[in-house]
């Protein structure tokens, strides 16, 4: 028997609820059959915080969601909740968790299993097998940096329009070293290596950037291999030849883009899991928040034909990122492999050939039969 681990479960808005019922239903087998231990509790965000707190996510929760091993969330948003004030929108539950837990990385994996390798926007040959984790700084550089703003541009008669926008990128070394850090530890359970992506050739941020991840390889990760590559030659090299990769960590708008491309290597938008991780806590495991990177899908909420498998394979990342339970994560991932090698798909999945899709429930049931 392991030492229990905590989870706080927030099922969210949609088809939120939906897919965390089969988080459930696998949560429940690795307790019975693996001999683990899950304190569970749940909560509401989004919407379902709204209805039930009158806001989206009230203090209480945020407070569980500090001293738990790992937060589970399906997803937040639906049109019942457009005209709400900007200050109560459901996204807002969301935002205010990985604020306030300070998740300063996203992980992205992009995973592609044989049975689906046709649904890659490119060719079965190349990503065959690809299994590759993009790390994103998620707190700092181009997105947040002062100063920003659009500002008349008094003082250049020349500029058609008069005005000028700006943003400005910015990183500390300690923001750098923390999210490298991240990338280590997590090549450290995986291939073992690390490609830094920047654009070092033309940005300043650029040059600190792969000063300070080198820095934290030669002190602290030397028998990780690292490799630096202009982002916009990684952004080739993922379409080119993407299985050269193990963990890719890159900045927050380099990260954006490339995690979206790196996205649809895979396939359906129902398949991709996602982690945002911030630092250690006293017991040595990271704050954690585990989600499917797809949202509230109100078009087919409450039907029963939810894709589950984005929000099992991010229990798969809990088990194998905050647990430490490699093998069972392994061993979850080889269920859902099994399942769609064997044809089980649901509505998201079938390809032009046709078939009968299984339900959300029926795609859960067969995972715990595999
Ligand atoms: P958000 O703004 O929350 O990201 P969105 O509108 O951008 O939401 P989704 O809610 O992810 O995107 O839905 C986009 C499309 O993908 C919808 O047609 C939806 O039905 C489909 N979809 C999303 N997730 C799933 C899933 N798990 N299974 C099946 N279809 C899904
Ligand atoms: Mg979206």
């Amino acid at each position: 028997m392991t030492a229990p681990y905590s989870l706080l479960i927030l099922p969210g808005d949609g088809i939120g609820p939906e897919v965390m019922a089969e988080v459930t239903k696998v949560i429940d087998w690795f307790q019975t059959n693996r001999g683990m231990s899950f304190t569970v509790s749940h909560d509401d965000v989004g919407g379902a915080a709204y209805d039930r707190y009158g806001k989206p996510l009230a203090d209480e929760t945020m407070a569980k969601a500090q001293q738990v091993d790992a937060v589970l969330l399906g997803a937040v948003g639906g049109p019942k909740y457009d005209d709400l004030d900007f200050s109560l929108k459901p996204e807002r539950g969301l935002l205010r968790l990985r604020k306030e837990m300070d998740l300063f990385a996203n992980l992205r994996p992009a995973q592609c299993f044989d049975a689906l390798a046709d649904f890659s926007s490119l060719k079965r040959d190349v990503v065959a097998g690809l299994d590759i984790l993009i790390v994103r700084e998620l707190t700092s550089g181009v997105y947040f940096g002062e100063p920003r703003g659009i500002h008349a541009d008094d003082n250049n008669p020349d500029n058609e329009g008069g005005r000028v926008g700006i943003n400005t990128q910015r990183y500390t070394s300690g923001e750098i070293r923390r999210v490298a850090r991240s990338a280590f530890e997590l090549a450290k359970r995986r291939g073992n290596k690390v490609c830094s992506m920047e654009k070092a050739n033309v940005m300043e941020s650029g040059i600190l950037w792969r000063e300070e991840v080198q820095w934290v390889h030669d002190n602290e990760y030397p028998e990780v291999e690292l490799s630096h590559m202009y982002a916009d030659n990684g952004a080739m090299q993922l379409v080119r030849n993407p299985r050269q990769f193990d963990v890719i960590v890159t900045d927050n708008l380099f990260g954006d883009v490339l995690s979206d491309a790196a996205a649809m290597l895979t396939g359906s938008l129902g398949m991709l899991p996602s982690a945002s991780l911030g630092a250690p806590m006293a017991n040595g495991r990271p704050k954690a928040l585990y989600e499917p990177v797809h949202g509230s899908a109100p078009d087919i909420a409450g039907q029963g034909k939810a894709n589950p498998i984005a929000c099992i394979l991010s229990f798969a990342m809990a088990l194998r990122y905050s647990f430490d339970q490699g093998d069972a994560a392994a061993e979850l991932e080889r269920a859902v492999e099994q399942v769609l090698a064997d044809g089980v798909r649901t509505a998201d999945l079938m390809g032009p050939e046709g078939g009968t899709p299984v339900s959300t429930s029926d795609m859960g049931d067969r995972i715990i039969a595999a």
